[in-house]
C-alpha cells in the first residue's frame, strides 16, 4: 500500500499518518519533517530550504524531488504526508513509482475549512526531541508544555505563527490544491471530512482504506 495525504496544512495529515504508519507497519514519509531536521543539522539541503520555510514558501521543487528519491524505499508501503504539493512533484512521483513498478493505492483528502485550520495550527505544540505533535486544546499533553513520551519542553513551530499560516493557506489554494483534480482525473482520490475529532478521524480513515480492498 503507498498513500498519499492530501490537504492543508493543519488539517491533520501528521497526527493520523503518524499513528496509522505505527499500526500498519507503512514508512511514514513527511517531507516537512526531513526539511525541519535538515535545517536543525545544518546540511546543505536544511541550509537551501531554510529560507523558504522562514517565509511558508514551498521548497524548490527540484530539491524535494532529489529527497523523496533519496528516502524512498525500494519496495514501498509509504504514506506520504505533504508530498506532493506541487503538479511537478506529483509528475515525478508518478515516475519514480512506475521505474520501481509500485503504484499509489489511494490519495486521501484531508477536508476541512480554514478557520478550523487556523485554529489548529495556532495551538499545535510539537517536541523538538522526538516530534511528538500535540495541540494545547484538542490533544494537550498531560502535564502543561511537556512531552508525555520523553518529557522535553515543547515548542510552537515558528512557521504555525500567524502572518506565515496565512501566506502557507495561500500557497496551499494557489500551487497544492490543484493536485486534487490531478488525482480525481484518476480515480484514486477519497476526501475525508477532516473537521471531525482525532478519533473520529482516523476510524474514517480506517474504513475508506478497508472499503475499496488496498
Ligand atoms: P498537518 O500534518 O496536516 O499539518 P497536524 O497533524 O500537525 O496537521 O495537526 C495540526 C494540529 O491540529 C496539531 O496541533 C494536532 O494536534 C491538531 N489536530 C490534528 N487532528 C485534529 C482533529 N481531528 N481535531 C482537532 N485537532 C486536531
Ligand atoms: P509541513 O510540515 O508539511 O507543514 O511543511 C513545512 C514547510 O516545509 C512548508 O511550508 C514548505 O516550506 C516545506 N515543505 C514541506 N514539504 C514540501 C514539499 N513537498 N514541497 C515544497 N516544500 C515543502
Amino acid at each position: 500500500m503507498n498513500l498519499v495525504f492530501l490537504g492543508p496544512p493543519g488539517a491533520g495529515k501528521g497526527t493520523q499518518a503518524k499513528r496509522l504508519a505505527r499500526e500498519k507497519g507503512l514508512v511514514h514519509i513527511s517531507t516537512g519533517d526531513i526539511l525541519r531536521d535538515a535545517v536543525k543539522r545544518g546540511t546543505p539541503l536544511g541550509l537551501k530550504a531554510k529560507e523558504f520555510m522562514e517565509k511558508g514558501q514551498l521548497v524548490p521543487d527540484d530539491l524535494i524531488i532529489a529527497l523523496i528519491e533519496e528516502v524512498m524505499p525500494p519496495e514501498g508501503g509509504v504514506i506520504f504526508d505533504g508530498f506532493p504539493r506541487t503538479v511537478p512533484q506529483a509528475q515525478a512521483l508518478d515516475e519514480m513509482l512506475e521505474r520501481k513498478s509500485l503504484r499509489l493505492s489511494k490519495v486521501i483528502l484531508f477536508e476541512v475549512d480554514e478557520d478550523t485550520v487556523v485554529e489548529r495550527l495556532s495551538g499545535r505544540r510539537t517536541c523538538p526531541s522526538c516530534g511528538a505533535v500535540y495541540h494545547i486544546k484538542f490533544n494537550p499533553p498531560k502535564e502543561d508544555e511537556i512531552c508525555d513520551r520523553c518529557k522535553s519542553p515543547l515548542v510552537q513551530r515558528e512557521d504555525d505563527k500567524e502572518e506565515v499560516v496565512r501566506n502557507r493557506l495561500r500557497v496551499y489554494r494557489e500551487q497544492t490544491a490543484p493536485l486534487i483534480d490531478y488525482y480525481k482525473r484518476r480515480d484514486i482520490l477519497v476526501s475525508l471530512d477532516a473537521s471531525k475529532d482525532i478519533e473520529s478521524v482516523y476510524s474514517d480513515l480506517l474504513r475508506v482504506l478497508n472499503e475499496e480492498g488496498d
